[in-house]
């Protein structure tokens, strides 16, 4: 029997084609809406969806249609939403309405009958029943989750498929809605519509930067955990690091605010720089590949063997990172409370040498961080001017 969707189903489901026929049976012309004060209206709705999204507000009881809301409506706001993010440039907004809409599509199939969530997750080249998927399709699939219970060397794989329970099978389908959606964006809009979105999109930008600096203040790497201060000592001493280093230090670094010039600054201290390589690596990282990726909880750092825990990993329990730094920054006065107005995507990073004197609690290998930073920006200085 075939599978219908009613109009409050599909607001439920704005990705799905039969939300797209919907809307475009209507045949809306966005020029000629956004020119109507209901136009406007759906504009700003839109424009609270992204909010929604940056602010992880992540409660969808009230949006089907209950309220009284017109479902075409909805799902027009997730077009326009998709398009004023579009305008925008900002890679780590994409991500954020990505993961905004995968949560809230999954929130949604969480309570769908069986049928139909299966009609979905098959829409998306899951299919729930079968147990398991072929390891080419898996691996991809994966490929942006950290958590180690994903990686191929941890699962079940016979004959070419790997074991996925359906509890598995439908966090995946999660996933697969996320990466789908992100694959989608940035759409190709138009001088003219861009024009129009241009002060919502920059009233949204600003709330980006708001959340980042109340997050994070300024960046400063004197705050930063002893696992991250051992990987840059290992960049500075040349030791070939492994990639799960490279990944989580950048990730990390580009979390709390780092453009993609600070992040290959750090790389720049590593003897065999390699300017061409790095900018990749990190731009790859830092969501240029099509997804912004955070660091590794503290769990998955031990797994990667990149744990050097001190004094306030053990007492505070540190679970994750940038729970470290955020808690190090806190204690040192320099939290978002106290940062400048300068702008997150501009950070400035604090010298090596500015963090010369460590905290006492640090690990002992990232206590002599600065000081070999120290020494091997003397010898480069000292080069350069003899060259
Ligand atoms: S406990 Fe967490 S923050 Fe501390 S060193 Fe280990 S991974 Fe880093």
């Amino acid at each position: 029997m075939p599978i219908e969707f009613d109009k409050k189903e599909l607001v439920k489901y704005p990705f799905l084609k039969e939300a797209h026929s919907l809307v475009s049976q209507k045949a809306y012309s966005l020029t000629n809406l956004l020119e109507l004060e209901s136009g406007r209206r759906l504009a700003q709705k839109a424009r609270d969806r992204i909010k929604a999204a940056l602010n992880m507000d992540y409660v969808f009881d009230n949006v089907t249609g209950a309220s009284g809301e017109i479902p075409e409506h909805e799902i027009l706001s997730y077009a326009i939403a998709r398009m004023i993010v579009s305008c925008m440039n900002e890679r780590p907004v994409i991500d954020k309405l990505c993961r905004y809409e995968s949560e809230r599509a999954a929130y949604f199939l969480q309570r769908e009958e069986p049928e139909k969530k299966e009609y979905i997750a098959r829409s998306l080249g899951i299919n729930l029943r079968s147990g398991e998927m072929k390891v080419n399709e898996y691996v991809e699939l994966v490929r942006d989750l950290h958590d180690s219970k994903w990686q191929l060397v941890n699962r079940d794989v016979n004959a070419g498929n790997v074991a996925v329970s359906r509890d598995e099978a439908e966090e995946l389908l999660k996933e697969r809605i996320r990466s789908m959606l992100h694959s989608q964006l940035p759409l190709p809009v138009p001088e003219e519509i861009k024009e129009k979105f241009k002060p919502l999109s920059e009233e949204v930008s600003a709330v980006y930067k708001e959340r980042v600096m109340e997050q994070f203040g300024e960046v400063d790497e004197g705050a930063f955990p002893p696992c991250m201060k051992a990987i840059i000592s290992s960049v500075t001493d040349g030791t070939n690091i492994p990639h799960t280093a490279r990944f989580s230090l950048t990730a990390f670094m580009h979390t709390i605010g780092m453009d993609i010039t600070g992040i290959v600054g750090v790389f720049t201290r590593a003897p065999d720089f390699n300017a061409d390589m790095t900018m990749y690596q990190v731009d790859h990282i830092s969501g240029g590949g099509g997804t912004e990726y955070t660091p590794p909880q503290c769990v998955t750092m031990k797994t990667y063997g990149l744990c050097c825990q001190d004094a306030i990993c053990k007492s505070k329990k540190i679970q994750h990172p940038l729970s470290y730094y955020k808690y190090k920054k806190k204690v040192t006065g320099n939290n978002a409370a106290g940062a400048s107005s300068r702008s997150a995507s501009a950070p400035s990073v604090q010298s090596p040498s500015a963090h010369s004197a460590p905290s006492s609690s640090a690990h002992p290998k990232s206590d002599r961080i600065g000081a070999r930073i120290d020494a091997k920006e003397r010898e480069r200085a000292a080069k350069n001017a003899k060259d």
